[in-house]
Parts: structure tokens; sequence; C-alpha cells
């Protein structure tokens, strides 16, 4: 059985990651999506919440499993008995980042690789954090976050 870790912070989950997860997990037998703490943010819903949005638009997919943890990825993938990291990746940005961090997670644990999915044209452009200031100015989300999980955001932001 072949299992995958999709990691990230997914503050909030959007349309682009789970555009990324149901390729994904058609791809893999198990996939699970894995909240990692990252002491460098601030982030806007707790870890707990987080995880609470992904299950919630991720219920008509079986083989995906919703975690958190504050472990290095490469000793997470090796504990949850998983050689492989699937990770987005947008236009520009993300590259340089991800391949570093590909290099390092392989030299931690050497029977670890990362495939990378290409984001889907419609959200190539698309962060969370972005989606935090259009949800700032009142703009209209529909297209950047799964329905679901729109009114948990709004309240959030003490919009709604
Ligand atoms: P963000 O950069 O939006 O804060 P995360 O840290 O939660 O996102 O990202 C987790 C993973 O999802 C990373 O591999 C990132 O490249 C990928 N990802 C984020 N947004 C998108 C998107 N719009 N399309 C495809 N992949 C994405």
């Amino acid at each position: 059985m072949k299992t995958a870790v999709y990691p990230g912070s997914f503050d909030p989950i959007t349309s682009g990651h789970l555009n990324i997860i149901r390729r994904a997990a058609n791809i893999f037998d198990r996939l699970i999506v894995c909240v990692m703490v990252n002491a460098g943010k601030n982030p806007m819903f707790t870890l707990e919440e987080r995880e609470a949005l992904i299950r919630r638009v991720t219920t008509d997919l079986p083989n995906v499993e919703v975690d958190c943890s504050n472990e290095l990825l490469a000793d997470y993938a090796r504990r949850r008995g998983s050689c492989v990291i699937v990770k987005g990746l947008r236009a520009g940005s993300d590259f340089e980042n991800e391949f570093q961090m590909a290099l390092v997670n392989r030299k931690l644990n050497p029977e670890l690789d990362t495939m990378f999915l290409t984001a889907d044209s419609r959200y190539m452009y698309l962060s969370s954090s972005m989606v935090k200031e259009l949800g700032y100015y009142g703009a209209e989300l529909s297209d950047f976050l799964p329905e679901e999980i729109i009114p948990d955001f709004q309240k959030k932001l003490g919009k709604l």
C-alpha cells in the first residue's frame, strides 16, 4: 500500500490545496494531509480548526486522512510509513524553496522522495495569505475557498 503525506499550514485550506488533495488521492492508496506547526507563522485558525476544516471538505474521499504534527516532516513520514511527500507547485515563487526542502528532507530521510503536482491553472496564483487579504477587503471568495468553509472564514474575519 502506497502512502503519501501532503504537508502544509492550510490556514485555511483553499481550493488550490483541495485540488492537489483530490489528484494525489487518485494516485496513492492512502493520502495523509498533515497540518504542520510552523513556529514562524502567526495563524488565523488553530491547528484543531484547520484540521476540522480539511476533514469537512474531504469527507467524500475515503482514502484521505487528516492529521497534525510538530515533528520534522522527514521523521513524521518515516513514523507514518510513508516514503512520498506530495507538494503543489505554483507559478514562480514555489520552486526554489520547494527544491531546497525536498533535498533537505531526502538528506534527513534517504528513503523519502518528494513529488510535485503542478497547480491547476485556475489556482496558480492562489495562496492562503492572498485569500485572507481578499477576505479582509470583502471580495467574493467562492472561486478561492471550498463553499463549505466560507462561513467559518467570514466568522473569523468578523464579517458574518
Ligand atoms: P500557502 O502557501 O497557501 O500558505 P501551505 O503552506 O499551506 O500554503 O501549502 C501547502 C502546500 O500546498 C505547498 O506544497 C504549496 O506549494 C501547495 N499549495 C498552496 N497553494 C496551492 C495552490 N493554489 N495550488 C497548488 N498547490 C498549492
